[in-house]
């Protein structure tokens, strides 16, 4: 089986194609073996594992994904790609690839077909820029998952990992570390991807908490809490909180709530820790007057 991890194979099979990479669709293919082989690794893939891939561009790292797993369900939105799929992965029975938009794909639906609704591992180089919808699509959609270790954009890794206080620290942070446990496994340079991208990039992987490390009445409104305070990031909490059209908060409401957690009335949201937020959001929640 070629091994597309080396640089000559990716160009041969590009150019036996007449592949044109599309910007649009966030495409830069992998083309380190070693950076392959340390994702595998992170990913911590068993025999009996099903995986789903996210963009499996030319099928580098489905052909690793699919020697290390059971079975692997690589989705790639671009059609272009998938005769070259079909190809590149014509000597592994445990694969199939969907053409399909990974923000349209019912992957609840999967994980029932193809493992039982056991939780699953979400593994991928992923295309930066839909880097959100789709970790937070994984997590809020109700979908059982056990793991995602992606490569993603340097700084975004960051932000997924840091707390309060930090200029980074923002509602990312926060639905990360709600639903996970953030772990970097190392950062990656430009020059192990073709093309190579213009920005730095992090493999992360993100382990799903048993159960969250806070306790709240009502977390959908404890993320709306949270993307009204980080909307406005300059503005003091009672400001963020009373501007957003989706909230409106009276002023006082939420300084009363504030006093109560025994935070100062002109508090930002970045000096909020997630049990801050939980908090707040119990207090201010609809039931809580
Ligand atoms: N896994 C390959 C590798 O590492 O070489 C390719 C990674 S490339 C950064 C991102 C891939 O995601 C591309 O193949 C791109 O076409 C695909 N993609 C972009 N948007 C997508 C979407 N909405 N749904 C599924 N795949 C998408």
């Amino acid at each position: 089986m070629a091994d597309l991890g080396k640089p000559a194979n990716t160009i041969a099979v590009l150019q036996k194609y007449d592949f044109v990479f599309r910007r649009k669709f966030g495409q830069n293919f992998l083309i380190d073996e070693r950076v392959l082989e340390k994702i595998i690794r992170a990913a911590d893939i068993a025999k009996e594992d099903f995986v789903l891939e996210i963009g499996p561009g030319i099928g580098t790292m489905t052909q690793y994904l699919a020697e290390a797993a059971r079975e692997v369900t690589a989705v790639e939105i671009d059609r272009n790609l998938i005769p070259i799929l079909e190809d590149t992965l014509s000597g592994y029975g445990n694969v199939s690839v969907i053409n399909e938009d990974i923000l349209k794909v019912d992957v609840k639906k999967l994980a029932e077909e193809k493992n039982g609704g056991q939780p699953i591992k979400v593994v991928a180089n992923l295309p930066y820029y839909i880097t959100t919808p789709i970790i937070m699509g994984l997590f809020e959609k109700g979908a059982p998952i056990e793991s995602i270790t992606v490569m993603v954009q340097k700084e975004v890794a960051e932000r997924m990992q840091v707390g309060p206080g930090t200029k980074d620290y923002g509602a990312l942070s926060l639905a990360v570390q709600y639903y996970a446990k953030p772990y970097l496994v190392a950062n990656v340079p430009p020059n192990c991807f073709m093309p190579r991208p213009k920005v730095g990039s992090a493999v992360i992987r993100l382990t799903r908490h048993a159960k969250p490390p806070v306790e709240v009445k009502d977390p959908a409104f404890m993320f709306r809490l949270i993307r009204a305070s980080f909307n406005q990031r300059r503005k003091t909490l009672q400001n963020g909180l009373n501007h957003s059209p989706e909230l409106a908060l009276p002023k006082e409401r939420v300084v009363k709530a504030l006093e109560e957690m025994g935070l100062p009335a002109a508090v930002r949201g970045e000096a909020l820790a997630l049990a801050d937020f939980a908090r707040l959001s119990d207090l201010l929640g609809r039931d809580s007057g």
